[in-house]
């Protein structure tokens, strides 16, 4: 009996020891060590033995369990720890390989226009105020000096919402709304970008939607010298240090005088190409001193203020800057044309 516990330790452990996975281990052990297993069939032999044999043979089974316990126990670790090597060794990450690269989005042509000219005029001491693109026909036209029959209101003709409520065609409501708000006190220094509709037909220069920003100072002692100055530092500041603007007397309802604002070709330097249509100059806005009803009817003393406004089409100065051909650019989302214009 002796022997044959003997004999059994032996092939356990070799067993064991032959064994290649955790799997195979627990295998062995389940062989073995378990209930049905041939230690436990020796055992039954036990009762043939003296009373003084038995709790040595006993002792001696305990023994043949624990080593082959152990040899399992041993043989589990090594394959746990070979395990972890394994892994380590496969899954080594190179820090050297390229990274890939992270998809990022680039600002709209018009958005860059415009927090290009808001930041201008913020560092100028303006803020920037904004309105609701649906007016009321007394804010988008008669407090602007164009009462119901002017016919001047052609020019803008619009969508309406109902007799008395549109989308707005200009910017310009929003400056009346900001002078209510002053209650006839000044100064007021505001812009005010943001969409406008019309009803044009669509072409490569025209669309029935688009973007404008004004601007309006209303102050004690404000007159064109202002203007001129004002306008300058904005054609330089967008189309670069080196130009120069020239004023030619026009018409608005809402500004008297009033005046189309031109810049020097940015292109040929005045010389005259196709961009400026061989004149050297670019029109690039409208402006004017504030009509004196437009100050009256938002509650400011005309014989106290003046103020000038300006307002320019955000897509026809993006146009300009960087070349666009077509307005329709701005609106079909083409991926391939919106992601020129990543800044560094
Ligand atoms: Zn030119």
């Amino acid at each position: 009996m002796q022997e044959q516990l003997k004999q059994l330790e032996k092939e356990a452990v070799a067993k064991v020891e032959g064994a290649q996975s955790l799997k195979e281990v627990n295998d062995v052990r389940v062989a073995y060590l378990g209930k049905k297993g041939p230690i436990t069939e020796v055992l039954r032999g036990m009762g043939k033995l003296s009373a003084e044999e038995r709790p040595k043979m006993g002792a001696l089974a305990n023994e043949v369990r624990e080593t082959i316990a152990a040899a399992i126990a041993e043989k589990n670790a090594r394959l746990e720890e070979e395990e972890v090597k394994r892994k380590l060794k496969e899954q080594t990450i190179d820090v050297t390989l390229p990274g890939s690269p992270v998809k990022t989005g680039s600002k709209h042509p018009l958005t860059i226009v415009i927090e290009d000219i808001e930041d201008l005029f913020i560092s100028m001491g303006y803020s920037v105020e904004e309105g609701p693109e649906v007016e009321t026909d007394y804010y988008n036209f008669e407090a602007l000096n164009l009462p119901k029959d002017h016919p001047a209101r052609d020019m803008q003709d619009s969508f309406y919402i109902t007799e008395d409520t549109l989308m707005r065609t200009q910017t310009s409501p929003v400056q009346t709304r900001t002078m209510e708000k002053h209650k006839g006190k000044g100064p007021v220094k505001i812009i005010c970008p943001g969409k406008v509709y019309r009803r044009d037909n669509d072409d490569a220069t025209h669309s029935h939607q688009f973007m404008q920003i004004e601007g309006l100072c209303v102050d004690h002692n404000i007159s064109m010298s202002d203007l001129k100055g004002t306008l300058e530092t904005v054609a330089k500041k967008m189309f670069g240090e080196e130009r120069e603007i020239r004023l030619r007397p026009s018409f608005f309802p809402f500004t008297e005088p009033s005046v189309e604002v031109d810049v020097s070709c940015f292109k040929c330097g005045g010389k005259g190409c196709s961009v400026c249509k061989q004149t050297g100059w670019i029109e690039i806005l409208g402006a004017g001193m504030v009509h004196p009803n437009v100050l009256e009817m938002a509650g400011f003393d005309s014989k106290q203020y003046q103020g000038f406004a300006f307002g320019m089409g955000v897509e026809r100065i993006a146009m300009l800057k960087y070349g666009i051909d077509d307005i329709r650019h701005f609106y079909t989302n083409d991926v391939r044309f919106l992601s020129q214009f990543k800044q560094a």
